[in-house]
């Protein structure tokens, strides 16, 4: 990156999330020459889990795990902070594949649930429950899918229209919403922070060390920007940054997906919003009032293979959140959005993720597309069982959800998504 094409996208600078939070002791690097028995590479919420499982597995290892940037930085500190524990966008699966989705997200979230509580992570934990709501008619009725898709994997849920669903969110915007209501709301950057200070004693943690190289064999041998180390084994939990690596480009690709957090609600504000204090919402937009009396909003999604969403983005993106916030809260119009941003989640071609050993000493978990802080919880946890030679019923339900399609090439390939992204947007226009 050079100063005269600065980046939206440059994950050296903090989300709107990290940015509340008081700021961190300084960074420890890599540095020299080492040796581990165990490396992670990535310290978003499936390289955390997955480190702190080896640590309990094996109490004697040397973990060491690798953090290009801060912990936090990556996509789990940077997402919406919804904890979904239902089968969500996999309508296009079958049923046996969402019950499978749903025993890993409901275990997902009883990890993250224990971490915090026996650990004490303050990260804003608020179990609400979620709306996946619909602006127009026609996309009402295809919440009709959703429901059916719970039905057929017997999840609770509730259909929530008119006086009610306003009442509820402060808002006659809405037409319809399914309330699914396990799912947890949080400040996803403290949460990872808090997973991340709390790891057990054996785990060495370096941040601010990008991994340039993996060397596959027996050691494995990694090398970073101030240094290098060999590991007997290697867990790769690095989400679509993976392909800089050199590895899987014809399994994954980077979607990014940008959002504002405003300043904090005056009280007339609050006064004037009516509903429940804290709530989120999905959709074409999520939207979150949040427990520290913040909106969140986020809308733009785009496909770059090279990672790179310009900086002048910026002002197109706040423009679109401060009208989609206006739009639906028009007592907000004095509300500023102070923090914007964008971050980078893994998508496959089929929505089913990448599990397993990749090569000789080199295992990976990757590829949890928009809704990953469950999934890829639970899924690095399963990671280094599966690396010590476990089995067990979880492990061979995120095996059967894993292994995509290969990609088509370049051009086909940025073609193919940019016209589904172009018929996404027009169908969904009016929810915006
Ligand atoms: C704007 C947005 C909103 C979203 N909303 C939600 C939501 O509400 N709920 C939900 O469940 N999911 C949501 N997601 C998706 C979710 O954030 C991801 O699926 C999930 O965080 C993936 O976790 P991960 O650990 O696999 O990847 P990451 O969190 O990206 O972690 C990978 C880490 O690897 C590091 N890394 C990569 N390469 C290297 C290297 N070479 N050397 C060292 N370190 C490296 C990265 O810096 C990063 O920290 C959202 C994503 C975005 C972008």
């Amino acid at each position: 990156m050079t100063s005269r094409d600065p980046l939206l996208t440059d994950m050296r600078h903090a989300p709107g999330w990290y940015a509340i939070l008081p700021p961190p002791a300084p960074a420890r690097r890599l540095e020299g020459r080492q040796a581990a028995d165990w490396v992670v590479i990535g310290a978003g919420v499936t390289g955390l889990a997955a480190a702190r499982r080896l640590a309990e597995l094996a109490p004697a290892a040397r973990i060491v795990l690798l953090e290009q940037y801060r912990i936090g930085y990556g996509a789990s500190g940077r997402n919406a902070g919804f904890i979904i524990d239902t089968p969500h966008l996999t309508e296009g699966f079958d049923a046996d594949a969402n019950r499978r989705v749903s025993r890993l997200v409901i275990a997902g979230l009883a990890e993250l649930e224990g971490q915090v509580r026996r650990q004490g992570i303050e990260c804003e934990w608020s179990p609400r429950g979620h709306l996946t709501a619909a602006v127009g008619r026609r996309r009402a009725a295809s919440l009709r899918a959703t429901c059916r898709m719970l039905d057929a994997v017997g999840e609770d849920y509730e259909w929530v229209e008119g006086q009610a669903l306003a009442d509820w969110t402060g808002t006659p915007h809405y037409r319809a919403a399914v309330f699914t209501p396990r799912t947890v709301l949080v400040n996803p950057a403290a949460l990872c922070r808090g997973l991340g200070d709390t790891l057990p004693g054996n785990v060495e943690v370096y941040e601010e060390s990008p991994v340039t190289r993996v060397e596959p064999g027996s050691p494995v041998r990694i090398e970073c920007a101030q240094g290098s180390i060999r590991a007997s084994r290697v867990l790769l939990t690095t989400n679509a940054f993976v392909t800089r690596l050199g590895l899987l480009r014809r399994e994954v690709f980077p979607m990014i997906a940008c959002a504002s957090l405003s300043r904090e609600l005056t009280e007339d504000e609050q006064a004037a919003m009516a509903g429940v204090p804290d709530w989120g919402i999905t959709g074409s937009a999520t939207l979150r009032r949040t427990r520290s009396k913040r909106m969140l909003f986020r809308l733009g999604t785009y496909y770059r293979g090279d990672f790179r969403l310009s900086e002048h983005w910026r002002r197109r993106l706040l423009g679109m959140h401060v009208a989609g916030l206006r739009r639906r809260f028009p007592m907000l119009d004095r509300l500023e959005f102070e923090h914007t941003w964008a971050g980078v989640f893994c998508m496959t071609r089929d929505w089913v993720s990448v599990f397993g050993r990749l090569e000789r000493g080199v295992f990976a978990s990757l590829g949890y597309a928009g809704v990953g802080l469950p999934r890829g919880t639970i899924s690095g946890r399963l990671l280094a069982e599966f690396a010590m030679g476990s089995d067990s019923e979880l492990i061979r339900d995120v095996q059967a959800l894993s292994g995509p399609r290969r990609l088509p090439p370049q051009p086909f390939l940025g073609l193919g998504i940019a016209a589904r992204l172009w018929w996404y947007r027009w169908r969904t226009r009016s929810e915006s």
